[in-house]
């Protein structure tokens, strides 16, 4: 299947009654006539829904359709695109080991590596992952994955992913890629060296704002058998080259509550089949408007990877083919207008979220970075002048109006 209609068909539920779109399992537990029938499904000798905190019909629906769409062995979908961070990295990294990751991230995942994942023994070392020679000077024994973000969040960089999965298998190490940003239709990220890949469906998979939840993707590209995890080994037998999803599943997930109300997967799912008509519109849309950016006295800088002069064009050009996302941020001469900018918006939204049909706008540095320090605010690219634009849907036209009007007004 391609692209389009496996975000359409794939994992389709088909029962008796013809329905067209995945039924809303809203059951807590699923019942069997007979005891002896229970008691092969808990032994795993029949396959079977026991309890909706380990797995549910609709939610295995939309497993199966973001497996497919990233060509994966497994998925398994959370209720955040945290709980999937944090479901991959408490079965892959315990106490006394070590991580590696991007400098630049998503405010919400540096600070659950800092408040939870360090807190529970974890290292985390960030690299310029820029600098194969960083990352590498940052590996040690202890590591047990490296962590970046496919088109970083706010900052906008873009690594070169075939190059830093070099570098993984070099030291046998799982390379774990947040692909929130780009969405499996900007790019197969399998192909390029990713292990286990992340999503926040809450973004561009739902694509409207609906619904919290996210996802992760064993690609089968790392063979697990020689991970160095304590609940990776347990697996690394019985279930081979499923052992990553057996034991996230079984030893994390399950235990952490981390399963997804299966009405918010619904609206996953029914997001999943217009996602590469969306794409296509926030790139295009995000093009136009950062070229409309550009030109435009009052704004000093435009960061958007599809401008000819970006540092990181190539490697998108490469990696996403000529396509470059829906975010964008721009720089104004300090807070005060950053302020004024949006108060004077018409559609934009003044909200923290991204890949919304609506285009949305934010301060992050009064915002999600407000409790982060000066370096911490650098490392993810924030400064008092920056804002973030998630450019949505609508008719462009529409869109430059409402900024060049708002612009005039400051
Ligand atoms: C939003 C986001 C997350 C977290 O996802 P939630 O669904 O909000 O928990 C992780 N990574 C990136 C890049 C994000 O934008």
């Amino acid at each position: 299947m391609n692209f389009e209609t496996a975000a359409v068909h794939a994992g389709s539920i088909k029962d008796s009654t013809g329905a067209t779109h995945a039924p809303v399992y809203q059951s807590a537990s699923f019942a069997y006539e007979k005891a002896g029938e229970i008691e092969c499904v808990f032994q795993g000798k029949k396959f079977g829904y026991v309890y909706s905190r380990i797995s549910n019909p609709t939610v295995t629906a939309f497993e199966l359709r973001m497996n497919a769409l990233e060509g994966g062995i497994g998925a398994i979908a959370t209720s955040s695109g945290m709980s999937a961070i944090a479901t991959t990295a408490f079965t892959l990294a315990e106490n006394g080991s070590e991580i590696v990751a991007s400098k630049s991230l998503f405010g919400g995942t540096y600070l659950f590596f800092k408040e939870i994942l360090e807190s529970s023994g974890v290292k985390v070392i960030y690299a310029d992952f820029n600098s194969a020679d960083d990352i590498e000077s940052s590996i040690s024994e202890r590591t047990r994955f490296l962590f970046l973000e496919s088109i970083s969040n706010p900052k906008l960089e873009i690594y070169d992913l075939k190059k830093i999965s070099a570098t993984a298998r070099k030291y046998n190490l799982p390379l774990v890629v947040d692909n929130t940003v780009t969405t499996p239709y900007l790019w197969r990220a399998k192909d390029f060296g990713a292990d286990i890949i992340i999503h926040s469906a809450t973004k561009y998979i739902t694509g409207n704002g609906t619904a919290v939840g996210g996802v992760l993707i064993d690609t089968g590209n790392y063979k697990w058998n020689s991970h160095q995890s304590t609940k990776i080994k347990s697996y690394a037998g019985k279930a081979g080259s499923f052992a990553f999803i057996a034991a996230a599943r079984s030893k994390v997930y399950q235990h952490l509550g981390f399963a997804p109300a299966p009405q918010n997967v619904f609206f996953h799912l029914l997001g999943l089949e217009t996602l590469a008509l969306r794409m296509e519109r926030h790139c295009s849309n995000a093009l136009k408007l950062a070229e409309f950016f550009r030109e435009q006295p009052k704004i000093t800088s435009v960061n958007y990877p599809g401008l000819n002069d970006n540092r990181y064009r190539q490697a998108a050009l490469r990696q996403f083919g000529d396509r470059y996302g829906g975010l964008l941020t721009i720089e104004l001469e300090g807070r005060e207008k950053c302020f004024d900018l949006i108060d004077n918006l018409k559609y934009a939204k003044n909200l923290a979220n991204i890949g919304d049909t609506k285009t949305l706008i934010i301060h992050p540095e009064s915002t999600i970075y407000s409790n982060c320090s000066g370096d911490e605010k650098s490392n993810a690219g924030v400064n008092s002048r920056l804002l973030r634009i998630s450019v949505g849907i609508e008719n462009i036209n529409d869109i430059i109006e409402d900024f060049s009007s708002a612009l005039e007004k400051i």
